[in-house]
């Protein structure tokens, strides 16, 4: 495995990493497994989050008696002071560890700078945990290019790593990332195979990896095999090719940039649609001829895109802005066809 530098951090990690949300849809002890594969192909870094549910407590049982071994970044939702140095020491607790090398204030917006940042912010809290020896480095991650600019003019001293969505069609973050990587600043390429989209993982990671404009990425991982996908990447980062680059450009064109990218931040929907589970289940309608297969599984669903109320708290929550009550329409009427 090549290791690359995460910024001033200093910390070198495996250019490909792992990301710690679909741990929480198996046991614990699909993630000792995951995790023994990890360290057997030398993917050290691993991703999760406070809000991940489970994900921090069965990283922490799987890292017993080998914490060393790994980097360990998590992060929480929270703003004030005392709420995240609380965060923090439960963060500690579930993942059984004295240490966690990166903190991340996570899903930053414009708004909660002069909280997050100010006398009682959660900023002061993750200063103090790392004074008192409890984290190792401060970052942030955030969603929309504005907030990401916002954070690089007035806030890049003080934060150590930037995670950002990137992939082949989600770009939009490229100048300011580049320019986060100029200050030196870790940069963490979130969402690399844009939710589950790119079925091509191994050109996403490549994409990634070959853009200059991540450190890392940390595509999510849900068991054995995809450790082993995408640590594969890691010995592969030859120059794009030509069929590459003409495939990236296919895929550009057939995804455009609204679609949803499942991050589940629109729920909970006032009336209980699963607004992501809809859209997947209209793209196999769509393009993967399963449409039987589809149909099944949105007649199964007890609530579904014609139930929409056009209430609209899901589209204040999207961090994409993707207009939701749309989506759902045309999802509406594909199945009603
Ligand atoms: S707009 Fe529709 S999908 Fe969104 S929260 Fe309201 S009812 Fe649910
Ligand atoms: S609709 Fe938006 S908030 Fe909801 S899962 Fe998709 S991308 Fe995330």
């Amino acid at each position: 495995m090549q290791y690359v530098r995460l910024g001033k951090t200093g910390l070198n990690v495996s250019p490909v990493a792992f990301g710690g949300i679909p741990i929480q849809r198996g046991t614990a002890e699909d993630t000792k497994a995951i995790v023994d594969k990890m360290e057997e192909l030398g993917m050290n870094y691993i991703d999760t989050a406070r809000g991940y549910t489970v994900s921090e407590e069965y990283l922490g049982a799987a890292l017993q008696g080998r914490r060393e071994r790994f980097i360990l970044a998590t992060k929480s939702m929270v703003r004030d002071c005392s709420g995240m140095k609380k965060e923090v020491d439960v963060s500690l607790e579930k993942l059984r560890t004295d240490y966690i090398d990166l903190y991340q204030i996570h899903n930053i917006k414009t708004a909660d700078f002069e909280q997050v940042f100010g006398e009682e912010g959660a900023y002061k809290a993750l200063l103090e945990a790392r004074h008192e020896g409890k984290i190792g480095h401060i970052g942030i991650t955030a969603h929309s290019i504005d907030d990401l600019k916002t954070i690089l003019s007035e806030h890049a001293d003080q934060i150590e790593t930037i995670m950002f969505p990137f992939n082949l069609v989600e770009i939009q973050g490229e100048a300011a990332l580049k320019e986060a990587k100029a200050k030196d600043i870790g940069t963490i390429a979130m969402k690399p195979l844009a939710g589950g989209n790119l079925e091509d993982w191994r050109l996403a990671l490549r994409f990634v990896a070959l853009s200059g404009t991540c450190d890392i990425s940390i595509p999510g991982m849900g068991d054995v095999e995809e450790v082993e996908k995408n640590a594969s990447v890691c010995c592969d980062l030859s120059p794009l090719t030509e069929e590459e680059r003409t495939e990236i450009e296919r895929l550009r064109k057939e995804l455009g940039n609204q679609f949803c990218r499942r991050c589940g931040y629109c729920a909970p929907c006032t009336v209980g649609i699963d607004i992501p589970t809809n859209f997947v289940f209209a793209n196999y309608l769509r393009k993967y001829g399963l449409a039987d297969w589809a149909k099944d599984r949105y007649a199964s669903l007890k609530v579904n895109a014609s139930d929409c109320i056009q209430c609209g708290v899901c589209e204040e929550r999207c961090p994409y802005d993707l207009p939701i009550m749309d989506m759902l329409k045309k999802v509406e009427e594909d199945f009603a066809r």
